[in-house]
This record gives C-alpha cells, sequence and structure tokens, in this order.
C-alpha cells in the first residue's frame, strides 16, 4: 500500500474508502472462525447500529438498493401504487420502484440544498400516492418539517446521510422507515452492504423474512438480500469511527469553503448539520469543461448525480434540476483526505476557473 506522501503525488481520486488495520483485523477474525456469511456478527453489527441511531430495530441487507426493495415490499406497495421519489438522485431509487411494479412520480429540487422540493411534492401527490422516497442529498437533511406534514408514508433515504443530523436529531429516526447504504464510497463502507431502521416490529420481521429464502415454504417469492459477516465486521470498525469521519469531513468542508468563499461560485449551504458527504461546487454555467480540465490536473470530480432520472426517462419539465445538473459539480471530501491533498485541489480548481472563465 502507498503511504500519504506517495500518493498526493498521483491522481487524487473523488472518493477513496477510509479503512485501516481494525478493519483488517476484524475480517481476519471472522475468516478465522469458518463462518463467513450472516451468522451472529451481522446480529451484532444490526445492534449497534440501532443502539447509536436510538431506533428500535435494524435489519441489514446486502445493499442500500435492497433495503429499498424491501421496504417497499414491507409497504405492501405494488404495481401501479405511486411512489414519489426526486429526479435529482441515483437510479438505485428508480429501480426499487421499478422491481416491484410501482410508478415512479419524479419531483422537483430545492436548488440550495439540493434536497427533494415539498411544496413541488404536495402538487404531484394523488390517491394513488403510497410513499415518499426522501434522500437527505450530499449529508445535508431534507425539509422533514414539512415533508412530515404531508400526511404520506416516508421513506428516509440515509444512503448519503449516515451520521447526519436534523434538529440534533439522527437522520433515520423521523419517518416510517430509514435506509442505509455501506457501498465503498459511502459516509461509512464495508464494500456493498445496506440497512434497514424502523420503530416498526412488523415492517422489520416482514423485511427479515423477505430477505432469506432458505428452509421455507415457497409460499411467496423471497430474495437473498442478506449481509455477510465479513462485510459485518468491517462495518462495526467503520460504525465506531463514524462520529471522527464526520468531523473530518467537516473540517476539509471548513477548509474549501475558506479558500473559494471569494470566487462567486455557489458552494454547501452553510449548516452546521451539514456532513458533507458530497462537497458540491455550482458555477453559473456547464461545469463539464471545468471537470474535463480538473481531471487533466489530477484531480478526481464528477457531477455529484450523473443524469437526473427524469432524463434517463426521456422527460421534460423539471427547469430546476436540469440546471443544478449541468452546473453542479462535486470536490473530492473523504477522511483520508489530507489537508495537503485539499490544499492541491483548491489551488488547481482556481487555476482551471480562471482558465475556463478567460475563454469564455
Ligand atoms: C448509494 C445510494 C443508494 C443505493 O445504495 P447501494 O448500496 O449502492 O445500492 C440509494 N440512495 C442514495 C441516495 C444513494 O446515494
Amino acid at each position: 500500500m502507498k503511504n500519504q506522501v506517495e500518493r498526493s503525488l498521483d491522481f487524487i481520486p473523488h472518493s477513496r474508502p477510509t479503512l485501516g488495520e481494525e478493519e483488517a483485523r476484524a475480517v481476519a477474525a471472522v475468516i478465522e472462525s469458518g463462518n463467513i456469511a450472516e451468522g451472529e456478527v451481522v446480529q451484532r453489527f444490526e445492534r449497534a447500529f440501532a443502539e447509536k441511531l436510538g431506533v428500535k430495530h435494524a435489519v441489514a441487507t446486502s445493499s442500500g438498493t435492497a433495503a429499498l426493495h424491501l421496504v417497499l415490499l414491507a409497504m405492501g406497495i405494488g404495481p401501479d401504487d405511486e411512489v414519489i421519489i426526486p429526479s435529482y438522485v441515483c437510479t438505485a431509487l428508480l429501480n426499487a420502484v421499478l422491481y416491484v411494479r410501482g410508478r415512479p412520480i419524479l419531483a422537483e429540487i430545492d436548488p440550495v440544498t439540493y434536497n427533494i422540493d415539498p411544496d413541488d411534492v404536495q402538487k404531484r401527490i394523488t390517491t394513488r400516492t403510497k410513499a415518499i422516497i426522501v434522500p437527505h442529498m450530499f449529508g445535508l437533511a431534507a425539509d422533514l418539517d414539512k415533508l412530515l406534514k404531508l400526511d404520506v408514508p416516508i421513506i428516509e433515504d440515509c444512503a448519503q446521510a449516515v451520521g447526519g443530523t436534523y434538529r440534533k436529531r439522527l437522520l433515520g429516526t423521523f419517518a416510517d422507515a430509514a435506509i442505509f447504504s455501506f457501498y465503498a464510497t459511502k459516509m461509512m463502507a464495508t464494500g456493498e452492504g445496506g440497512m434497514v431502521t424502523s420503530s416498526s416490529i412488523e415492517l422489520i420481521e416482514r423485511i427479515r423474512d423477505l430477505k432469506t429464502y432458505d428452509e421455507k415454504e415457497a409460499d411467496k417469492v423471497r430474495y437473498n438480500y442478506k449481509m455477510t459477516d465479513i462485510q459485518a465486521a468491517i462495518g462495526e470498525v467503520q460504525l465506531g469511527r463514524l462520529d471522527d469521519f464526520v468531523d473530518q469531513r467537516k473540517r476539509i468542508a471548513d477548509q474549501y469553503v475558506n479558500s473559494l468563499k471569494s470566487l462567486n461560485i455557489k458552494l454547501p449551504e452553510e449548516n452546521s448539520e451539514h456532513i458533507h458527504y458530497r462537497f458540491v461546487v455550482g458555477l453559473k454555467t456547464d461545469c463539464n469543461s471545468l471537470i474535463q480540465g480538473l481531471t487533466r490536473e489530477g484531480i478526481g470530480c464528477a457531477r455529484p448525480v450523473f443524469l437526473p432520472i427524469h432524463r434517463h426517462l426521456k422527460m421534460t419539465g423539471y427547469p430546476v434540476t436540469d440546471n443544478v445538473w449541468k452546473s453542479s459539480l462535486s470536490l473530492p471530501i473523504y477522511p483520508s483526505l489530507q489537508p495537503n491533498e485539499v490544499e492541491q485541489i483548491i489551488t488547481k480548481f482556481i487555476n482551471v476557473l480562471k482558465c475556463e472563465r478567460n475563454r469564455q
């Protein structure tokens, strides 16, 4: 493995998991135990996760997408039921709704916070609306006060916000159910992996039943959406480091803000509860050539959402989302990013931005 200094001379990737000796030892212990599939380490991780959040129940899954699919199934959402999701999000949400043959109804976002716009959601509610999936985008809580008043079941999507809070209370504790992802690039990582939390034991029992098929009567379709003890062992260690991860991200975000605030670009909403899963900056123009320029300079950056869902579906009528998508770029931010690397990114960002502005 390369050390930090050698690494910093190379390309600085857009994302990087923060894993170390402790995770390696935890995995070795599982391998030595001989039980590598779902077993008692998963159970322990579920309990620790529920305790950390202060929720009654947690069920581990093979991914965040699987967690979403299971929640929709357990809520009884099926063919032609409408589920509202923002357009400005990855296609995992679209896929989960389509898995149950539901109808995805796309909503606009708030251009300042990038979160689903409660007023736009309200206009799209019909008698067929069965749920709203609410992602807390880039580590900042959605407007839960307004969303919870809409009187439609809400699924909090905390894939980008584990460890984040809203009015000082941890995300994932507000709605009927919440899902989490532990994919390699997320706030805490187990490679692949996910979690469902809820205070409803009925919902949780349905999910436990649906996620595993073996040694049961085939009286309904079931899935294989289990987490392994290998993943859970990594998860336990990462969970213990989560508060520190959040602090590190806030430190890096402060460093970015201090250096970039005079540049006349849009920076993340100033909010002490933002945990900065992504550091998103907004320009006045399309940021495509800036992304290319920075990449050539050895800085991994990207549009924070690959493509809005309405564009995948060849739909129009989402001007706020279109504007945000075109003009937004995400800079590297993760706990293992060193202050000197952040300095490098800032210097190169300012240079490339100047070149861009001169060309225009
Ligand atoms: C990553 C992500 C998911 C999906 O999680 P996977 O573990 O990759 O399946 C769902 N929602 C949001 C907002 C995400 O960022």
